[in-house]
């Protein structure tokens, strides 16, 4: 089992070395491998999260290596799937909160088994694969979905307080990946529910656990009731703690470009002299708390790539109100659709854009976009 353990990668906050990351991606092996544990995966979702990065640069990195799209479809589809998430968010809005598609059924109850929550769930590598989450912040997208299906298909949990709590600890939390991820595993965002037993566990992690509750075939899934080990629930609470909040100093000649949760980019208006602002704003993290170890990230983040970046922690009205600005940039996203002034759009792999019903509707429209390349 030390497998799991010994591949998990730390996440640097320097720009260098997320190039390097992203430089050194194998998009083929990535194809063959990902759904293992130790797969070859990127680990560059927390820069796709935060907009430290995009998908479009990734995409361009790998076509710029000579990869031929035909050749690393499964990664760009994979990539795809993350802008597809956003764009649902972007035509949905607060519906994503809600079950989306169909009423998540059955629901036994509101709250999250405790057993997840403490990782002793028994099944080896999902509790070692908790352990892990609260010491590094990721979670492999197969364990991610393991953990969702015992949540919602067996504990029989509704999706949204353990989708909290996964978005709380995660460094990539992306409301729209995760959300929307998660209610694909429940069924209120699929025709189906997404279930794994102990022998596709053990072939993807490695482990070779027999006789537990999900040592069984799949057409006995449906005839479970309840499984003692996930019966007792928790509803914890999540509170975002914030640094205190602090004056800053702005050049009124120069225009202010706001950096958030959400916008992270160095590379963003670098051409411009300005004032840059990473804004903090204690509702936004009301509605979305996060663990203290991922505000920490997302200020290291900041504060080492972002030219003389200043934290303000407020209200963006109360910014307006305590500072004038001669224009203000901010780029598009679900959380920043209260925010005045110059709006500039987000990269995205492809022109695709709007509501799809279906990953796969969206994909067919990318596809065609592949010969472009
Ligand atoms: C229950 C559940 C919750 C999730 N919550 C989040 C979340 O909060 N934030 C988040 O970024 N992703 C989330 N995902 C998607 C996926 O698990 C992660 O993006 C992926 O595991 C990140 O690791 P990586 O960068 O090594 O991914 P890789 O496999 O290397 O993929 C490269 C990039 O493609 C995108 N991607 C890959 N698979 C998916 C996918 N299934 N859905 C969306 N984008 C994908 C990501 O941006 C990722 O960084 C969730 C998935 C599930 C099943």
């Amino acid at each position: 089992m030390n497998l799991i353990k010994n591949t998990l990668p730390l996440f640097p906050s320097s720009l260098d070395e997320v190039i390097r990351r992203i430089e050194n991606v194998d998009p083929i092996s990535y194809g063959r491998t990902r759904n293992y544990v130790d797969g070859k995966v990127t680990y560059l979702s927390p820069y796709i999260s935060r907009g430290f990065t995009t998908t479009k640069r990734i995409l361009d990195s790998v076509i710029r290596r000579g990869y031929k799209p035909a050749q690393i479809e499964k990664f760009i589809q994979e990539l795809a799937w993350r802008d597809y998430w956003q764009q649902v968010w972007i035509a949905k809005g607060s519906e994503i909160n809600t079950d989306i598609k169909n009423p998540q059924t059955p629901v036994n109850n509101y709250g999250m088994a405790e057993a997840i929550y403490k990782g002793a769930t028994g099944i080896l590598a999902i509790d070692l694969a908790i352990d892990d989450f609260y010491n590094t912040g990721y979670i492999h997208n197969h364990i991610r979905m393991y953990i969702a299906s015992l949540s919602c298909n067996l504990a029989k949990n509704h999706w949204k307080l353990p989708a909290q709590w996964m978005y709380y600890h995660l460094l990539d939390a992306d409301w729209a990946s995760n959300a929307l991820s998660w209610q694909w595993v429940a069924g209120s965002n699929s025709n189906k529910k997404y279930y794994a037993n102990q022998e596709n566990i053990n072939r993807y992690c490695y482990t070779s656990q027999k006789s537990t509750f999900l040592d069984i075939p799949y057409q006995a899934f449906s005839g479970i009731e309840t499984i003692s080990i996930l019966e007792p629930t928790i509803t914890p609470i999540f509170t975002t703690s914030l640094p205190p909040a602090e004056d800053i100093s702005i050049d009124r000649s120069l225009p202010a470009c706001i950096y958030n949760f959400y916008n992270l980019d160095p590379a963003w208006r670098t051409e411009i002299k300005a004032n840059r602002i990473l804004l903090l704003e204690p509702s936004h993290f009301k509605n979305y708390p996060v663990a203290k170890k991922t505000i920490q990230f997302i200020l290291k983040l900041a504060k080492e790539n972002i030219d003389k970046v200043q934290v303000f922690v407020g209200e963006f009205q109360d910014l307006l109100a305590t500072y004038s600005f001669n224009s203000l940039y901010f780029k598009e996203h679900p959380t920043t659709e209260h925010y005045e002034g110059i709006k500039e759009d987000r990269e995205w792999m492809f022109p695709v854009k709007g509501y799809y019903p279906s990953f796969f509707s969206y994909w067919k429209k990318c596809k065609k976009q592949l010969s472009n390349l």
